[in-house]
């Protein structure tokens, strides 16, 4: 059985835990979430948990229902479910928008450290795309590692690291390819006992292939068969959180897997620390940096000091990000205009209560 050090225990969490303990509750990581049960990590081995009635009840939203590494506080029942009585404060956390509620955030893997950002040197390899990641990985808190996959059907794998390391601000980047296991020690490098990672990724760059590797057998996402189940052939998740054998933790949730860029601006900038830097000697504190005069960001990609698809890539990013901020005043503007209905509604009533 894994010790909690062996699970991601810190002093931090131990820290937060202890109200809990004075309770008699004892502390466990999620480790696998279904639609209204959990599985539960803890050194007395992996159970069945439920949220606990009150716990479901103060939730405001979504985000403060149990997630995938999520530290929790348990009451363990001689025998049946586990009940889940509180989630611990998140170091870290990955949040997409819910299906159905674009503007509620919903928590895909929590107390990440370490996050993989997975690109495949075949194909479709885009550094624009690292480095849209980087900028989810910089909003999650996890420390973003970029990882090359598929090295092995590559000839010059110098020509893509020097392009990633345009984009990648000093990031570590790692060469890997799967099929190698052996190169697998780049990885291992960044874990640890107790420490968590996750990918991320484009499907196809070869993410459940590292994931098996590290793991040392198709533990994730391997397909199955359910004789039983009508709907036929479909991709089991057997676990979406599992201790490596060689020291650290790994997380692999589909909702990982469907992560769309959440608005932040702060992330924008750690992403674009170079035209960050640049945009303080902007003539203007609002510059956009499209034709303003006195623009320095501008001026460096005319003296070729900054290259022209960062500038680019910066602009789409913003203009994705006010896209969001647009819907989320959207949907601001309709529940407003639903509690104002509301509100009128119960006027009316009352006045004709009266009448
Ligand atoms: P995922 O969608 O990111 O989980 O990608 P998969 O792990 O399912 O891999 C997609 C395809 O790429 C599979 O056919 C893998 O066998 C292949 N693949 C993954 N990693 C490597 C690699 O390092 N080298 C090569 N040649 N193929 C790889
Ligand atoms: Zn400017």
């Amino acid at each position: 059985m894994p010790s909690l050090e062996d699970l991601g225990w810190t002093a931090r969490v131990a820290e937060a835990f202890e109200p809990h303990r004075l309770k008699g509750l004892s502390p466990a990581r999620v480790s696998l979430e279904h639609t209204h049960i959990y599985r539960v990590l803890s050194p007395e081995g992996e159970r069945l948990a439920r949220v606990a009635g009150r716990l479901r009840h103060d939730a405001a939203g979504r985000a403060d229902f149990p997630a995938v590494g999520d530290w929790v506080a348990v009451e363990t029942p001689p025998s049946g479910d586990a009940r889940i009585r509180a989630v611990l404060p998140r170091a870290t956390q990955f949040a997409r928008r819910a299906a159905g509620n674009p503007t509620e955030p919903q928590v895909v893997a929590a107390n990440v450290d370490v996050v993989f950002l997975v690109s495949g040197l075949d194909g479709d390899f885009n550094p624009r795309r690292i480095e849209r990641y980087l900028v989810t990985a910089w909003d999650s808190g996890a420390a973003p590692v970029i990882v090359l996959n598929k090295a092995d059907l590559v000839e010059d794998v110098e020509a893509f690291v020097r392009d990633v390391e345009s984009v990648g601000q000093g990031v570590p980047v790692e060469i890997v390819s799967a099929k190698r296991p052996d190169s697998m020690d780049r990885l291992r490098a960044h874990l640890g006992r107790g420490r968590t990672a996750a990918l991320l990724g484009s499907s196809g760059v070869g993410k459940s292939s590292i994931a098996n590797t590290l793991i040392g057998e198709e533990i994730l996402r391997t397909r199955d068969v359910r004789p039983s189940d009508s709907r036929g052939r479909h991709t089991s998740t057997s676990r979406q959180m599992v201790l490596l054998p060689s020291g650290g933790i790994l997380i692999d949730t589909p909702g990982m897997r469907e992560l769309q860029l959440w608005d932040t601006g702060e992330a924008v900038a750690g992403a674009f620390a170079d035209i960050d830097a640049l945009a303080d000697e902007c003539r203007f504190r609002d510059c956009r940096h499209a034709s303003e005069p006195g623009c320095a960001v501008a001026a460096a990609v005319a003296s070729g000091g900054l290259p022209a698809h960062r500038l680019e890539s910066f602009r789409k990013l913003q203009a994705e990000q006010k896209h969001q901020a647009a819907q989320q005043d959207e949907r601001a503007r309709i529940d407003i205009k639903r509690a104002g209905k509301i509100g009128a509604k119960a006027l009316r009533a009352r006045l004709k209560e009266k009448g």
